[in-house]
């Protein structure tokens, strides 16, 4: 005889998934907890429990940036024009018209120019959703273009890169983007004017070959993939196991590829701090006087 009978039936269990509304909450890859969209959206879709860094959209990096959330998008009506009409399980073409359908961006990097902390900059950054933030002619050009519009107004250049590297479907024409964009950053250096390259998760392939690792700094965000070649394919080719945490930020920091790493949540507060260093302005002004009577700022002093 059992103990005790359930009088009443008990309620139907919810059909699967759809206890929390779709969308509503992420499940973090790395400490397993829920979070709510909201939470990681005004904590920079950095993990408010581990400080896993989620991967963030072009858009969002620049308004994270910019004062603000303030800026110029250049070039944005640049469009591949499938120059080689490549062909692999679908057209390249039909590829791209899913690309731009999908994402909002046009191209796999938005350039804009604006002021960060009062400075004024250049900046671009690498949207990993289109094609796995490929480097095609598009990007190539909006890249060497925004270092030229830095060059123009003399202000300082920074990339945020994200990208699985070249653009197979442009062939040999990705690859000459490497040399293009390097030629660019040289004519920045030769004018003393800042470059910093930001390398966000994942930077590999002819990205890391190129402009992501010739910044004056090299800063990436934490735990980050930054790599050329794959670990499976070095590990054939060497024929040995590779160490733990290889090519992951921290690792190359340690073996003096990168200058820092930096929590996004700091990143424009170290950014801010760099740039007035290396323009020669003065320090960030925490609390700000009140102004006196219609004076210039001072970073708009010659410098
Ligand atoms: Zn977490």
């Amino acid at each position: 005889m059992a103990w005790f009978k359930k009088a009443r039936k008990p309620i139907d269990a919810p059909a699967k998934g759809s206890r929390v509304p779709e969308g509503l909450w992420v499940k973090c890859p790395s400490c397993g907890k829920a979070i709510y969209n909201k939470d990681l959206a005004a904590n920079l879709q950095v993990c408010p429990k581990c400080a896993h860094h989620f991967r963030m959209s072009a858009a969002d990096r620049l308004r994270m940036l910019f004062d603000h959330a303030q800026f110029t998008e250049l070039d944005a009506g640049l469009r591949s024009i499938d120059p080689l009409h490549f062909t692999d399980t679908k057209p390249y073409r039909d590829r791209l018209a899913a690309a731009v359908r999908a994402g909002g961006t046009r191209d796999a990097v938005i350039v804009g120019s604006g002021t960060l902390d009062d400075v004024p900059v250049v900046i671009a950054a690498m949207e990993y959703a289109f094609i796995g933030g490929s480097m095609g002619v598009v990007v190539g050009e909006k890249i060497t273009r925004g270092a030229a519009r830095a060059l123009e107004t003399r202000a300082p250049f920074i990339v945020v890169s994200c990208s699985g590297g070249a653009r197979m479907m442009e062939g040999a024409l990705s690859l000459m983007q490497m040399a293009k964009i390097s030629a660019a950053l040289g004519r920045l250096d030769r004018a003393g004017l800042p470059y910093i390259a930001v390398l966000a998760d994942p930077t590999t392939g002819g990205v890391t070959a190129s402009f992501a690792m010739l910044g004056d700094l090299n800063i990436a965000e934490p735990k980050a993939l930054i790599g050329f070649a794959g670990p499976r394919v070095i590990e054939q080719t060497i024929r040995q196991k590779l160490p733990e945490g290889f090519q992951r930020s921290e690792f190359l920091l340690e073996k003096g590829f990168l200058d820092l790493v930096v929590d996004r949540r700091e990143l424009k507060a170290i950014l801010a701090r760099t740039l007035r260093i290396m323009m020669g302005l003065p320090a960030p002004v925490i609390v700000r006087a009140e102004p006196a009577a219609e004076s210039e700022p001072a970073e708009a002093a010659e410098s």
